[in-house]
């Protein structure tokens, strides 16, 4: 069970989670624990380390560590009194540590990926032991771990590591012997290089870690606990009658993620996919409902269509020249520029003409991307390169879309009554997800237009 930012925000929540892990373990079953930071704890290690390398002042630390100390200390107080003052020597160390690696990034004016990497994962490092500690005043043995201790071995990619192929037998033989005497809490959100070095696994990524770790110990289900009912047709913040999904597929929540559905950590089905297990999602808030179902197959629905997302921190970038036309090596060629700069593309698209190759890509990448692909125009293999930042890209995604057909028509009737033009387009050849490009400021409503259109607030 892994529970979000929200649901071990203070001592309320974190009293509450203590009693969903407790009513769960009067029904026979086994569980081990994976906890986020407390909410806004990860943005605010972000916001003052970048501030500290940037121009700021010293004088920003106390009254931050003072924040996080209260927090914590308020947490364990009210969730776990009779553990509060071993919890609270442990937070002071964490703090004592925090306090002089954020003095040197001062100092050094300068924050590597790695020792930012370090720093953002002390939101998680101060909260499990809140976690744990809530268990044992409930009654529960609980032991804490971190994400290194806990088997979670990745690759070096600061700040967008990936569990490698040995997290599996080591989680099994770190956390499958602990799960039968006590609850072990992980710090989600952190693992380790082979040689020890911390790394993180993207924001969002206790999701990650929870389906590492359910792969790991071969668990029957993951289940992710969250502020929501479950997965829905949309971004609820976006779409207000948006509904919650009982049943999606792997295939689906891997698109909906990917495109920017917030929910949940994009390659955080993959574990769960490779080995066929189940995973739910379901609201800490509303424990009775229950939430999404995630499987290999999922409930057909008519209308094809499950869910629609969208991303707007992307930014499109548009290679052409005639001398494209016909000759071979040039979408090589583009690939290999932009994957040298380590440009991840998320969506393709190219003419029959051949004389223009349009991408997406992320918009903190766009100025690598540049560098790259004006390195081609110097060799005369493309005439020109172009960019536009105000862009963002939708996608309608189910895999009921595959075959049924009149789905692209629909979308883009609608989107043409509804004012909106369509910058680019494309879709796989699996038909799980028709993505489409507009420009920024019709994101929201594009959306909309086809939440309405495709009726996604009414049931199946
Ligand atoms: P947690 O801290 O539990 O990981 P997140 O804030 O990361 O929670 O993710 C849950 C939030 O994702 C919800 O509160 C909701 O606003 C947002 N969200 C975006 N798209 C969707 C969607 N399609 N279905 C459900 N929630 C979504
Ligand atoms: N605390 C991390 C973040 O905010 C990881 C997570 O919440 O899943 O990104
Ligand atoms: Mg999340």
């Amino acid at each position: 069970m892994k529970f979000g930012g929200t649901s071990v925000a203070d001592a309320a929540s974190i009293s509450r989670v203590a009693g969903i892990i407790g009513d769960y373990r009067k029904t026979g079953h086994e569980l081990a624990v994976v906890v986020s930071a407390q909410r806004g704890v990860t943005d605010q290690l972000i916001e003052i380390s970048t501030k500290l390398a940037d121009a700021g002042e010293t004088t920003m630390i106390d009254p931050f560590i003072g924040s996080l100390r209260d927090r914590h200390v308020r947490a364990v107080r009210g969730a776990a009194p009779a553990f509060a003052p071993e919890v609270e020597a442990k937070v002071e160390e964490l703090l004592r540590n925090l306090t002089g690696i954020l003095n040197a990034v001062h100092h050094l004016r300068e924050l590597t990926p790695r020792s930012k990497d370090y720093i953002i994962t002390f939101g998680e490092r101060l909260n499990a032991p809140v976690v744990s500690a809530a268990l044992r005043q409930n009654g529960i043995q609980s032991e804490v771990l971190d994400g290194c201790e806990a088997g979670i071995v990745t690759t070096p990619q600061h700040g967008e590591a990936m569990a490698l192929p040995a997290c599996d037998s080591l989680i099994r033989s770190r956390v499958g012997p602990l799960i039968a005497r006590a609850v072990p809490v992980i710090m989600g959100f952190m693992g380790c290089t082979e040689s020890g070095v911390v790394t993180t696994l993207g924001r969002s990524g206790s999701d990650y870690s929870a389906a590492i770790i359910g792969s790991g110990i071969d668990a029957d289900e993951i289940w992710i606990w969250t502020d929501v009912d479950g997965i829905m047709t949309s971004d609820p913040r976006l779409i207000p009658d948006a509904r919650v999904l009982p049943s999606v597929s792997y295939i689906e929540v891997m698109e909906l993620s990917y495109f920017g559905a917030k929910v949940m950590h994009p390659r955080s089905i993959e574990p769960a996919m490779r080995k066929g297990i189940m995973v739910r999602v379901k609201n800490t808030f509303n424990p009775d409902h229950p939430g999404t179902e995630i499987a290999r197959v999922a409930e057909r629905d008519s209308r094809g269509v499950k869910g629609i997302t969208y991303i707007d921190k992307v930014a499109a970038v548009s290679v052409n020249g005639a001398q494209m036309i016909g000759r071979p090596g040039v979408a090589r060629a583009i690939f290999s520029a932009l994957a040298e700069k380590e440009v991840n593309v998320m969506m393709i698209s190219q003419a029959s003409s051949e004389a223009n190759i349009s991408l997406i890509i992320e918009e903190g990448q766009l100025d690598c991307a540049i560098e790259a692909l004006t390195g081609m125009v110097r060799q005369g293999i493309v005439r020109e390169v172009s960019a536009n930042r105000d862009v963002c890209a939708v996608a309608v995604v189910g895999e009921g879309m595959a075959g049924a057909i009149g789905t692209g028509g629909r979308i883009f009737t609608a989107l043409g009554k509804g004012g909106v033009n369509v910058m680019m387009i494309s879709q796989g050849s699996s038909e799980h997800n028709i993505s489409f490009v507009v420009r920024q400021e019709d994101g929201p409503k594009a959306v909309r237009i086809l939440h309405d259109e495709f009726r996604l607030s009414e049931e199946a």
